[in-house]
């Protein structure tokens, strides 16, 4: 019931918190730069001729790109993508996450996917599915804590399901997963192109896209991903809305530009909002698409889905950039060597959501941690840990998820949810609380739980 749930979720964190995990403890920070602090890059580039021969010779067959098919070549051309060939997280690469900056946060997410199972009734199965795993570090946070709290688990079927269209770091996620213990599949066209077992022989599958995960009752994970997925731009005009795409520049061959779109296309008519206020606009139509899947799953099956990244809640205008080796690059060059990103758009998913599931949030990071209690946590792991560099690194890494100058504000914390989740139980019913607030209600880390 869910007036006693509140109470449940902190006595998982208590749980989980009374250990240090590990003797690794939350040290997993190596002092590299997020995406969030960072100058242009003064590096001398590398010629990525291979991925702007593709597309020059595209443009110059079809005409200018949307920035949408630009951003899908470059970052996950099966060939060349810069998603499909590097692995770019980490210190030597372009850029680190939260869960690569420390295992707290893997932790924090772990008690989340137990507590949303317990209050969806525990049910016989739990997938739990993440959407661009990167190095694989945020489902092995989960995971331990899952083998922590096996007995709250019960009987409970659990696997991992894997969506990631790069084989570099798919091989990289089966390492830190399942050591030795994966093989790929023997045809490239199959769903499931790899699958292995974690050492407490927990199923593992990988797929490419999120609509060959099986269905079943699923707690879906989304860091650091929706960022990742093509947009398309839009510049107001006198002449209404316009697409922005990309072309060739025509003082310099081996140059890309943008250009304002001369007139109207299929994305530019129907893309925007009849009320859009802005003066330009960035939509992210293949993520509309994957919200809407999430929900139909999580209406169809029962689960919830959480989405963490940077993003605005419609306000913003122009977030498209690109990171390489930690330092801002100019988007345009030298294609397939950077990342390439755009702040999410939380209230276009909102909308994309529909209303047949509850959307929580977006609430900022440092609010989401600390309602799931990471000060608790940070003082177990102070109070286990005797050497100094530990312990200035564990301040650090907890500095930097959760300062509002860094990390703490920037990034948000959302979520879609089943409505039954929040459905008023029924001892409740008739006292008046309908007009009281989803945000009231204990769904552990949009609410605020006390820790004694
Ligand atoms: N979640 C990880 C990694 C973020 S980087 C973390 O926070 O550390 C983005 C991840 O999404 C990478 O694993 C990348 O390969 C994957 N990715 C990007 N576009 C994708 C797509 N269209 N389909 C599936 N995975 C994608």
């Amino acid at each position: 019931m869910r007036a006693c749930f509140g109470a449940k979720t902190q006595q998982l964190i208590s749980r989980v918190f009374i250990h240090p995990v590990g003797p690794s403890a939350a040290v997993r920070w190596r002092g590299a730069q997020s995406r969030l602090f960072c100058s242009p890059s003064t590096d001398e580039e590398k010629p990525q001729p291979s991925m702007l021969r593709h597309l020059t010779s595209k443009i110059k067959a079809t005409g200018p790109i949307t920035v949408a098919e630009y951003m899908r070549e470059v970052l996950t051309n099966p060939v060349t993508g810069y998603y499909v060939k590097n692995n770019m997280l980490g210190p030597e690469g372009d850029f680190i996450t939260s869960p690569e900056i420390s295992q707290i946060f893997g932790e924090l997410v772990g008690v989340w996917i137990l507590s949303e199972w317990m209050g969806a009734g525990q049910p016989k199965q739990l997938q739990l599915v993440e959407l661009g795993p990167g190095k694989g570090s945020l489902a092995s946070d989960i995971l331990r804590v899952f083998s922590q709290l096996r007995s709250v688990l019960g009987e409970a079927s659990v696997s991992l399901h894997l969506v990631e269209v790069s084989p570099v770091l798919s091989r990289l996620q089966a390492q830190n997963l399942t050591g030795n213990c994966s093989q790929e599949a023997d045809a490239e066209d199959e769903p499931v192109y790899r699958s292995g077992e974690t050492a407490a022989g927990l199923p593992v599958s990988w797929y490419r896209r999120l609509d060959d995960v099986p269905t079943g009752f699923s707690i879906f994970l989304a860091h650091e991903f929706f960022d990742a997925l093509p947009i398309h731009k839009f510049q107001r005009t006198e002449k209404g809305w316009r697409e922005v795409v990309v072309d060739i520049d025509p003082d310099k061959q081996d140059q890309l530009r943008f250009v304002v779109a001369p007139s109207p296309t299929l994305s530019s008519s129907t893309l925007v909002q009849a009320d859009e206020r802005r003066s330009q606009v960035e939509v992210c139509a293949e993520g509309g698409v994957i919200v809407q899947q999430l929900a139909r799953r999580i209406v169809e099956d029962g689960g919830a889905a959480l989405i963490a990244d940077y993003g605005h809640d419609g306000t913003k205008m122009d977030t498209f950039r690109g990171f390489k080796g930690h330092q801002l690059h100019d988007v345009l060059s030298s294609p397939g060597s950077a990342d390439l990103t755009a702040d999410v758009d939380f209230s276009y998913l909102r909308r994309m959501a529909g209303g047949d599931v509850a959307c929580l949030g977006p609430v900022t990071q440092r609010t989401f941690l600390k309602n799931m209690g990471i000060d608790s946590r940070m003082q177990v792991l102070l109070r286990n840990c005797s050497d100094p560099s530990t312990r200035k690194q564990l301040i650090s890494s907890y500095d930097m998820l959760t300062n509002p100058d860094k990390m703490g504000e920037r990034f948000h914390f959302f979520s879609l949810l089943h409505h039954s989740r929040l459905a008023k139980p029924k001892k409740l019913e008739g006292m008046k609380l309908e007009k009281k607030s989803p945000a009231l209600l204990p769904v552990a880390g949009f609410t605020r739980l006390k820790f004694s």
